[in-house]
């Protein structure tokens, strides 16, 4: 194939014929395209966009690069979410053991971290011994003992996404609807799912701010799953600041430990049970609203929610004990209290500031080959809306040392910013089906 003139051809704006973007997809995936020509022409997708049939094309041949999970004579209906990516989000943390526990199977396949936001693998791998490079025979095991994995993408499992997102995150090519739509849907088909729920983030810190755009990505993967034999629902939520108070991966485990308790900071358990009522919902483990709401607050409260983490957290290697004792997680070497610099209403806390915090801290990945500490991070404890007084304590930074400590303040001082009046926007806007789009206002 000539590379160089299907970048052209895309960068002028016209579309690449499907049977050229499934050839290309299987000769990067077997490494006969340099990453600086897919990087090229990623970067023309981010401007020019995608036609329908090349989505549609990118997305099969990116699902067929790899294996699917087989799910043959297996009666338990299988359900999934997926986060367009946020910071702070640690919801599948606590989603995937909470609906295991009504009895549906979950096969929770995630990602790692991208551009500034967080990654669920890079979340639990926090926890000591923990695997998530399953095999997808292993995960059918553990998902028919346990009802639920917590895995990557194996190289069996859309081997072309984990090349693409692995550049994509380095060659500032996330922020493109077709990408993100093709990215997700093609793992999200290898699971042999009977319903997916997807949480599309909107607001500054999201990959797409912008709510109309977010609810066009929603549709256009919504679409991909339908047409695929794979029900799929999504709700827009906000992501104009961080989702729930820790921002880093031992500290994020730690609060999901928390909300698997019942003790979670508000917004985050509101986000998670709306996606956990819609995932009921949708494989009919639950007819109503309501009832769905009361098996997953049930879960939480008789506790089996946690003790299928702590399962989960066993089967892939690791320490079970994180689940009684969250001091075993990498401790941060130095911890520094950010005070409020005047008293005022909370204005912004910028999640892109956190995010890209977190990275200075060494808590994310600048080159594919970096390793992350997991020790680092920040809790802050207030929201847009909030008053606070001059002096008081509103965040915490987690870092290697004292120089970090520095750099953490500083980048709380951008990222948090307190004036005369300030609101808090809806957690959750719109839920999206097939049928069409709902506006809902669940404030949080
Ligand atoms: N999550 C994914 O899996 N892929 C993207 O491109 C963005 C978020």
């Amino acid at each position: 194939m000539v590379i160089p003139s299907l970048i052209q051809h895309k960068r002028d704006g016209n579309a690449i014929a499907p049977a050229d973007w499934v050839r290309l997809i299987g000769e990067y995936t077997a490494g006969r395209v340099p990453d600086y020509q897919m990087s090229a022409l990623l970067m023309a997708v981010v401007f020019r966009g995608l036609h329908p049939e090349e989505l549609a094309a990118l997305t099969d041949a990116m699902l067929a690069s790899g294996d699917r999970l087989s799910f043959d004579g297996f009666p338990v209906p299988r359900v999934d979410k997926h986060s367009t990516g946020g910071v702070g989000d640690k919801v599948s943390l606590l989603l995937a053991p909470m609906v295991a526990s009504c009895g549906v199977a979950v096969p929770m396949m995630s990602g790692r971290g991208l551009g500034h936001t967080g990654g669920t693998l890079d979340k639990l791998e926090a926890i000591p011994g923990m695997r998530t490079g399953l095999s997808l025979a292993d995960a059918r095991a553990q998902i028919e003992r346990i009802g639920c994995a917590m895995l990557g993408q194996t190289p069996e499992v859309a081997p072309a996404d984990r090349k693409l997102y692995a550049l994509r995150d380095v060659t500032g090519t996330v922020e493109s609807i077709p990408l993100i739509a093709a990215s997700i849907m093609s793992k999200k088909l290898a699971e042999g799912l009977n319903g997916l729920v997807l949480d599309v983030k909107t607001g500054s810190g999201a990959f797409i701010p912008d709510p109309d755009r977010a609810l066009e990505l929603a549709r256009t993967m919504i679409a991909l799953g339908e047409t695929r034999g794979c029900p799929t629902v999504a709700l827009l939520t906000a992501m104009d600041r961080p989702l729930g108070r820790a921002c880093g991966h031992s500290l994020e485990v730690e609060e999901a430990l928390d909300g698997l308790q019942g003790r979670g900071p508000e917004d985050l358990m509101e986000v998670t049970y709306a996606l956990g009522c819609e995932m009921l919902l949708l494989v009919g483990a639950a007819r109503h609203r309501a009832d769905a709401r009361r098996m997953l607050e049930e879960s939480v409260s008789s506790g089996r929610a946690l003790e299928t983490f702590g399962r989960v957290v066993e089967a892939q290697g690791g320490n079970r004990a994180v689940v009684d004792d969250p001091a075993i997680l990498p401790q941060a070497g130095a911890v520094e209290v950010f005070r409020a610099p005047r008293g005022g209403v909370v204005t912004a806390v910028t999640p892109r500031r956190v995010g890209r915090g977190i990275m200075e801290l060494g808590g994310g990945r600048v080159t594919m080959e970096d390793r992350i500490d997991p020790s680092v991070g920040f809790v802050i404890t207030v929201k847009p809306g909030d008053e606070v007084g001059a002096g008081d304590a509103i965040a915490s930074v987690f870092a290697r040392d004292d120089a970090g400590a520095a750099a953490g303040l500083a980048a709380l001082a951008e990222a948090i910013t307190i004036g005369d009046a300030g609101r808090l926007t809806p957690l959750i806007t719109h839920r999206v089906t097939a049928a069409g789009v709902e506006a809902v206002e669940w404030e949080g």
